[in-house]
C-alpha cells in the first residue's frame, strides 16, 4: 500500500489561493511520478474566514490542520480587513493563532540566487554569486513573546531619567528555548554544508550569553559542524558584504525577523522565497510575501515561494529528500529556459515568456 500524507491547505487571502492552486499542481505531478498519495484538506484562514465565520482562525480549521500531517498556507490580510475597530477580528490574527496553537518555534527561511535572474538583485553579481543560506530564527520566545509596559510619566524616575513616559519589554530566554532551535540549526547545517553561524548580541545581553553557552555545548554533539560566533550588528553587515560566506545562521526571534528580512532582498524577488515553521509534533509552509492585494486576481503573482514551500514540505515532513529536490530542479529548469513571472522579467524578455501564475506553476509541474 502506498504512504498517504494528509495535508492541511489555507489558501487565505488576495494571491493566497492562486500562488497554493500552484503549489498543489506541483505536489500532484510529484505524486503521479513516485507511489506516495497526497490528500487535500482545504479551509478558510484569515480575511475569508472572518468574512464566512467571524473569525480568523475558526474552530474547524484549527481541527483540521491538527489531524492533517502539515499544513500549506498561502498569505492572509487585505485592504478589506485594515480598517477594523481595535477589537476586531483581523487577518493576521489566523497566522499568529495557527502558530502558537501549532507550537511552531523554529522558522526556517532558505535565501538563495537564481542564476538566471541574478540581475534582479539590487547587490553586484560578483556579491551574490554563490549566496545560499538558510535562516533558522527562533519563533516563540524572545522580546515578542516576553512582559511588555508602558509607564505614566513618573517625575525623575527610573533608567535614563528625563520627562515623558516609560515603556519596556522583556527579553526571556531559557536554555531549553536556545537548546531546542540550536538542535534544529546544528542538523540542518549537518544536513547543508556544514557550517553554522550563530548569531547574538553576547557582548551586552544575558540573553546573548546565554544563548551562546548553550550553542556551544551543543555544539559538542555536532563535532562534524563548524561553528562561528557573530554579533548581530557585523552580521547585518556582512549578509550584504559576503553572503557566500554563510550557510546556516540560527539566531533568536528578533533579531531573525530582521536579519531573514534584510537577506531575503538578496534573491531579487519576494514571490520567489519560502518558508517552514516548525514544531514538535506539527509543521506550516507558507511564501514569505503577503497577499499582494495590488495584483490579486490577475493571474500574474509568482508562485515560486509557495512551490518552493511545498518543497520544504516534503523533506522535512514526509522525508522526501529527493523529490523535494526534483522540485527544485524544475524550478531552476523553468527559469533556465527563459520562463518568467513579470516580477522577474527584465526590459529585454521577450513578452511571449512571461507567463502567468498559473502557467508558471504548469511549466514547473511537467518538468517533475
Ligand atoms: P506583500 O508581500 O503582500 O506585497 C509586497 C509587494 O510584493 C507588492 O508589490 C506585491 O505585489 C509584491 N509581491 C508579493 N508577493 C508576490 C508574488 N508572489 N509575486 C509577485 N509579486 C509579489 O506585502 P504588503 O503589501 O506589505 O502586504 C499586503 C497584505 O498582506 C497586508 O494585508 C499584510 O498584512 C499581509 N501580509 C500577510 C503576510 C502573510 O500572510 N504571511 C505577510 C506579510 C503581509
Amino acid at each position: 500500500m502506498s504512504d498517504c500524507h494528509r495535508i492541511c491547505v489555507l489558501p487565505g487571502d488576495g494571491i493566497g489561493p492562486e500562488v497554493v492552486a500552484a503549489a498543489l499542481d506541483v505536489l500532484r505531478a510529484v505524486q503521479a511520478k513516485s507511489d506516495v498519495r497526497f490528500e487535500f484538506c482545504e479551509a478558510p484562514i484569515g480575511g475569508v474566514a472572518i468574512d464566512e465565520y467571524g473569525v480568523a482562525l475558526p474552530e474547524n480549521t484549527l481541527r483540521i490542520a491538527r489531524g492533517c500531517d502539515a499544513v500549506i498556507l498561502g498569505a492572509v490580510g487585505g485592504p478589506k480587513w485594515d480598517t477594523v475597530q481595535p477589537g476586531c477580528p483581523r487577518p493576521e490574527d489566523g497566522l499568529l493563532g495557527i502558530r502558537k496553537e501549532l507550537g511552531l518555534f523554529a522558522n526556517l527561511r532558505p535565501v538563495r540566487v537564481y542564476a538566471p535572474i541574478a540581475s534582479h538583485s539590487p547587490l553586484k553579481a560578483s556579491i551574490i554569486q554563490n549566496a545560499d543560506i538558510l535562516i533558522v530564527r527562533e519563533l516563540t520566545g524572545g522580546l515578542y513573546f516576553g512582559e511588555h509596559a508602558t509607564h505614566a510619566e513618573v517625575e525623575g524616575a527610573g533608567i535614563g531619567g528625563g520627562r515623558g513616559a516609560r515603556a519596556h519589554d522583556v527579553m526571556l530566554y531559557s536554555e531549553f528555548e536556545i537548546e531546542r532551535i540550536g538542535r534544529q540549526a546544528f542538523e540542518a547545517a549537518r544536513m547543508r554544508k556544514g557550517k553554522l553561524t550563530s548569531v547574538d548580541k553576547a557582548n551586552v545581553l544575558d540573553t546573548g550569553q546565554l544563548w551562546r553557552k548553550v550553542i556551544h555545548e551543543l555544539a559538542r554533539e555536532y563535532p562534524d559542524v563548524e561553528l562561528v560566533d557573530m554579533l548581530v550588528d557585523n552580521c547585518a553587515m556582512q549578509i550584504i558584504r559576503d553572503p557566500s560566506q554563510f550557510d546556516v545562521i540560527v539566531t533568536e526571534n528578533t533579531f531573525g525577523d530582521i536579519l531573514s528580512d534584510e537577506a531575503s532582498v538578496l534573491a531579487g524577488s519576494l514571490g520567489l522565497l519560502a518558508s517552514a515553521s516548525l514544531g514538535q509534533d506539527n509543521a506550516l509552509f507558507e511564501p514569505c510575501h503577503g497577499s499582494a492585494p495590488d495584483i490579486a486576481g490577475k493571474n500574474i503573482a509568482n508562485p515560486i515561494g509557495q512551490i518552493q514551500s511545498a518543497a520544504m514540505m516534503l523533506e522535512y515532513s514526509f522525508g522526501m529528500a529527493d523529490a523535494a529536490r526534483s522540485i527544485g530542479d524544475a524550478v531552476d529548469g523553468a527559469l533556465a529556459e527563459g520562463w518568467r513571472t513579470f516580477d522577474i522579467a527584465s526590459e529585454e524578455t521577450p513578452a511571449s515568456l512571461i507567463l502567468g501564475t498559473r502557467e508558471m506553476g504548469e511549466r514547473i509541474a511537467e518538468r517533475i
